[in-house]
């Protein structure tokens, strides 16, 4: 039997392929293949990390290059039609990356991000993820009074990683969350 409406199943399925995409595939696959267990979107979470280590108390967000504004990135690169309205879109994608990682963080989390552009580059992206976990491993051995210390920039993601956008419009973000 199926009581699902055509529009929230058509609405489930963007759901379940946004959230299985490619690169997060590939990032699953290297973190399995360095020995590690995860659990995905773990609801308990702030922003549902795409993978969490609960052992080793930390998350990997594997974020789109356009939608999350990578830095640099020529993937981020800015819509012709409608500068006004994608502007406004990026820089709340941006203002709830951050409020998320903070929140984390706060919460003693070490918080990766892996670009989907560099998903694409097997070396750089085993070596990206078994930096960030072998050192979450070193880190969970010690005591805990080294969560702070380790907190920011696990990964060597900074806030300097994403492009700001510029803050023309600065009630928009108010309005939704
Ligand atoms: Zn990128």
């Amino acid at each position: 039997m199926d009581h699902v409406t055509p529009a929230r199943r058509s609405w489930l399925m963007s759901r379940v392929k946004s959230r299985n995409t490619g690169p997060e595939l590939r990032v699953r696959k290297v973190a399995h293949a360095l020995g590690y267990r995860f659990t995905l979107h773990s609801p308990s979470l702030p922003g549902k990390p795409d993978l969490a280590f609960p052992r080793l108390r930390s998350v990997i967000f594997v974020h789109g290059c356009f939608w999350h504004r990578h830095r640099s990135c020529s993937k981020a690169s800015m819509p012709n039609s409608r500068p006004e309205f994608w502007a406004t879109k990026f820089e709340k994608n941006v203002e709830r990356d951050n409020r998320v990682r903070a929140e984390l963080r706060r919460r003693g989390w070490r918080v990766c991000v892996v670009w989907e552009c560099e998903t694409k580059k097997p070396a750089v992206l085993r070596s990206k993820v078994h930096r960030f976990l072998s050192r979450a491993e070193s880190g969970a051995t010690a005591s805990s009074g080294a969560i702070a210390s380790r907190s920011k920039s696990a990964c060597g993601n900074t806030k300097a990683n994403y492009k700001r956008q510029p803050r023309r419009k600065k009630i928009v973000s108010k309005i939704k969350r």
